[in-house]
């Protein structure tokens, strides 16, 4: 019987490759701790078996995407946009609900931008106040309270922050809508051409 002693170890600079089927140096193996090959394998002769194994099982890696047709990409892409888009119109309330969430999660994740945000719109309304009377403000006031009163919200017809105009913070320019339809709203206004 043949048996490793580690005298042989050490007297071992070659060992038998099985595949490239001749003596190799030992540093062409994986070695265990004590020096002796792990395997009946040289080094380079395991890497190309797992890599024959991977292709065949189509395993082969492609780092970015490598290999594979760019338009084929970009349409998977533009396809898979498309179902998201199709399930939301499909499903308008669990997407209204999953924005909701989305919103209170980056709210809750960011209050400095929330704190900017909401500044931001009191400056606005600020600046679009003119310099008003007594009654204006009292007739602004009223219908906040009336809005209140019914469960609904105050909407800037033409609003403060628009695309192409800003309106103004003053009665005439605020009506009473429901809070889904001024969601839809938000801060839109058609600009005749
Ligand atoms: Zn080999």
């Amino acid at each position: 019987m043949f048996v490793v002693t580690p005298e042989l170890i050490r007297e071992k600079t070659t060992h038998y490759c099985n595949s490239c089927e001749g003596e190799k140096s030992v540093t062409d193996f994986y070695l265990r701790p004590d020096g002796y090959p792990t395997k009946k394998l040289c080094k380079q002769c395991i890497r190309e078996r797992q890599k024959a194994t991977r292709s065949e099982r189509g395993l082969m890696r492609r780092p970015n995407g490598a290999g594979r047709d760019p338009e084929a990409i970009e349409t998977r892409r533009v396809e898979g946009l498309k179902r998201v888009k199709a399930w939301s119109a499909a499903n308008p309330e669990r997407t209204a609900e999953a924005r909701r969430e989305g919103a209170k999660r980056f709210a809750k994740e960011n209050p400095a931008h929330v704190n900017a945000y909401n500044s931001a719109r009191r400056a606005r309304s600020r600046l679009a106040t003119l310099p008003g009377t007594a009654f204006n403000e009292r007739w602004i006031k009223a219908i906040y309270a009336t809005a209140r009163g019914l469960g609904l919200q105050v909407d800037h017809v033409i609003p403060l922050n628009g695309v192409n105009v800003s309106g103004l913070h003053t009665p005439l320019n605020l009506q009473i809508l429901s809070k889904s339809r001024n969601s839809a709203k938000s801060n839109t206004f058609a600009v005749a051409a």
